[in-house]
Formats: C-alpha cells, structure tokens, sequence
C-alpha cells in the first residue's frame, strides 16, 4: 500500500494517467485527505442520518482545544456551543433536513473558556451511499473585532463632533455673554452725568464680566495643555488649611449673598497641614468645586474641609443644591460634558471645570469622585437632602525632616 501510494504521489498524486481504477480512487481519497488533513478551516463531517459527528479535521481540534475523540460521537453542538439546548435541537434538524445552510456570525467557545465568532456553512452529499453533512467553519472572531473597532471609532468620532459642535457654541456663548457685557456697561459708563453709585455699579459688572471671560480662556487653555500633555506640576510645601480658610474668606459674601450657610472643617492641626504638592492645582480644584457648590445650590448649606484618611487627605465639598443623577456621574469629569447641554445655559459655565480638576487630582496621586443620591431620593420624595457631595483625594506625604 504504501509503495502504491509513494508511487501515485510522485504521479501527482494520481491526476496523471493513473494506472488502474483502484489506483485513482486510492489517489482521489489521499487527495481529499490531504485537503481535508491542512485546510486552514476547520471541517466537521457529520452522518446525516443521527446527526452525529463521525470526522474532525486537525484545524478545528486545534481552534477549539478539543481532542479529536471528544468530538466523535457527539452532536454537532454539544461541542463548543454556547446557545441553550432547544435552539442546538432545531439547528441539527435544520442541517438534516436542508442540502447548504450557513450562519454568518456563530458564537462558539473553546475548551479554555474563549469565546469566538465563526462563519458556518453546510453541505449535503453521499459516500458510498451514505449520507452526510459536511460543516466548514471558519474563525471570523479577528475580522468581527477590527469590525467592532471600527464601528466603535467611527461612533466616537461622531460623538466627538457633536460634542465639540454644542461646546463650540456653548463657548461662544460663554464669551459673548461677558463680552456683550462689558461692552454694553462701557458704553452707559460714557454717559456724562452718572452718579457716582451708578458708575461704580457699572464697573463692578465690567470687572465681574472680565473676570469671567478670564475664567473661560483659562478652562480652554488647561484643557488643551492638558489634552496635548503639557500641562506641568509644581510642587512645593503647601499648607492646606491656609489654602481652605482663604477660599472660605473669598467666598463667604458670595455664600451670604445667596443667603446659603457655608461652613469649613479642616481635619489637622495648620501646622501639621503639610503636603508636598503643586499648590495652584489644589486651589484649582477646590475653588473649581466651590464655585459649581455656589452656583447649583439655591438654599441650604455649603461644607468643605477635608479629613485625613490613612496616607490621604480626603477634601470634600458638600452642598444641598440640584443634585446630580446618577447616569450622569461619569459624564461630568469628561472634558465638554454639562448635565444637561441646554438647560445649563441657565447656571452658565465651560463644561471643562470637573475634567480639569480631575486631569489635575490625578497628577497628583489622587482621585475625584461624587457622590449624590438625586435619584433615590427624589423617587422617596424627599427633596431635603438633595444635593451633592463631591471627594477628591491626595496624597499626605510631608514628612517631619522636611520641615
Ligand atoms: P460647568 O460648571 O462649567 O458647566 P463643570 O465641569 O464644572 O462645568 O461641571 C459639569 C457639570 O456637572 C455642570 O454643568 C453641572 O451639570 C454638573 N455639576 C457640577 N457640580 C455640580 C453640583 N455641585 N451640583 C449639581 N450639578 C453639578
């Protein structure tokens, strides 16, 4: 047999004059072996009758992870297959009973637990009188993934695109606002007889609607520093409660204006109140959280302070304000994201102040969450304890030596 077979191999395997019938049925199923042997699909042949599987090439051994004896005698789907058992039932019917049936995207599982997306077709035919199904099957898990990239970039793309068209206008917004307010109070400045009460109410909102313009230019050029990986830190001996006690000094008549009770508690002695740390960035973030306090509370109390909690000193600003929902937790640290993109041109704002703090907490070692129970609490119908409480943590690392 195997000098026969040495012998149809040099003869091209059969195709050329082949010596006898015996011969050229020999050479044609050395052949499909062969083909069957390294095809770089995996094939399963299946008697058509039971539905069993009676051949598994070592393509599919090898992508599944199953040996070739746990696949003979099975049903096509008790291997690999993660659908339930009454669709595999009517799966194996539908092979029996059409002559091609394909599936384009078959979710399988490999004996390690991975799962795979195939191409799945079948094919009726006999040999010998017998009739089976042959199943080729082809891994697509690595087109289906690039599929899924791509699918997902374009997405963001897109959602990038909105989200920079609506903070462009929100921008422009933001801008024109003070803008038109400077301008506007410049021009009734001009006015030659105005009281002097008048002139100097004038200028106050001129110097407000700077100072807003100022913030504005300020958020975009963090955030692009940001963005591009120029944003440096500067760290210095920082004493955090003189820094809390001067934003509690520089807020107080904003608070007490909105007639809200702002209160501080700084957890350390001043003079154990130590960090190394870039001092602008915390006051950047504090004042960042502060000011959001302010403006979303209407009645109520602002908290502040910060404790310390094993290696970290945990700030917190607390208020008793709006709230925020909690689908919307996640969505406010990203950069151009306001809880609602029309309502808040009511309470103004960039959009960037919750990003940039969070770029700047975790420069520094820490991170920044919120906590607002919104949701709860307003299907309990208790709107007293509404609010938000707002965490960021960095890391206490001043040491005594130092001092
Ligand atoms: P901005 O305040 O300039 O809009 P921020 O990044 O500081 O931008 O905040 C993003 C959004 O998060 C705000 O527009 C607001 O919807 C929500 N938010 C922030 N702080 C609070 C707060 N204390 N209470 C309720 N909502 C808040």
């Amino acid at each position: 047999m195997e000098t026969l077979v040495k012998k149809i191999l040099g003869k091209n395997i059969g195709i050329e004059n082949p010596e006898s019938t015996k011969d050229k049925l020999i050479a044609s199923e050395i052949c499909y072996r062969r083909l069957f042997e390294t095809a770089k699909d995996g094939i399963l042949i299946l008697d058509a009758l039971t539905g069993l599987i009676i051949d598994v090439n070592p393509f599919l051994v090898e992508l599944l992870g199953y040996s070739k004896k746990e696949f003979i005698g099975k049903e096509i789907w008790e291997i690999g297959s993660i659908k339930d058992i009454a669709d595999n039932k009517e799966k194996i019917l539908e092979l029996q009973q059409k002559e091609y049936v394909r599936y384009e995207n078959l979710p399988l599982k490999t004996f390690d637990g991975q799962e795979i997306s195939v191409e799945f077709v079948s094919n009726v035919y006999f040999v010998n009188r017998m009739k089976v199904i042959q199943c080729n099957i082809r891994d697509i898990t690595k087109r289906k993934l690039e599929e899924k990239e791509l699918i997902q970039a374009k997405e963001k793309a897109e959602e990038s695109d909105k989200l920079k068209t609506a903070f462009l206008a929100n921008m422009s917004h933001e801008i024109r606002t003070p803008m038109n307010g400077i301008l506007g109070f410049t021009e009734l400045l001009k006015e030659p007889f105005l009281t002097v009460e008048k002139q100097q109410k004038f200028i106050n909102i001129i110097e407000k609607s700077g100072t807003r313009m100022l913030n504005v230019i300020n958020d975009i050029i963090n955030i692009s520093k940001i963005e591009s990986g120029h944003m440096e830190i500067f760290v210095s001996k920082t004493n955090v409660n003189e820094i809390t006690e001067e934003l509690f000094d520089f807020f107080k008549m904003e608070t007490e204006q909105k007639k809200i009770k702002m209160s501080l508690k700084n957890a350390l002695p001043t003079k154990e109140a130590l960090i190394m740390t870039d001092k602008g960035k915390i006051i950047s973030v504090l004042t960042n959280l502060v000011k959001n306090a302010i403006k979303f509370t209407n009645s109520g109390s602002i908290d502040f302070g910060y404790e310390k909690k094993g290696d970290y000193l945990e700030f917190f600003v607390k208020d008793t304000g709006i709230g925020i929902h909690q689908a919307q937790k996640d969505l406010i640290f990203k950069p151009f994201r306001q809880v609602s993109e029309s309502s808040n041109h009511n309470y103004g704002g960039s959009g960037l102040g919750l990003s940039i703090s969070k770029a700047f907490v975790e420069m520094l070692g820490g991170k920044i969450w919120v906590i607002s129970n919104l949701d709860t609490l307003i299907s309990e119908g208790d709107n007293l304890k509404q609010g938000s409480s707002f965490y960021f943590t960095v890391p206490y690392n001043f040491r005594q030596e130092e001092n």
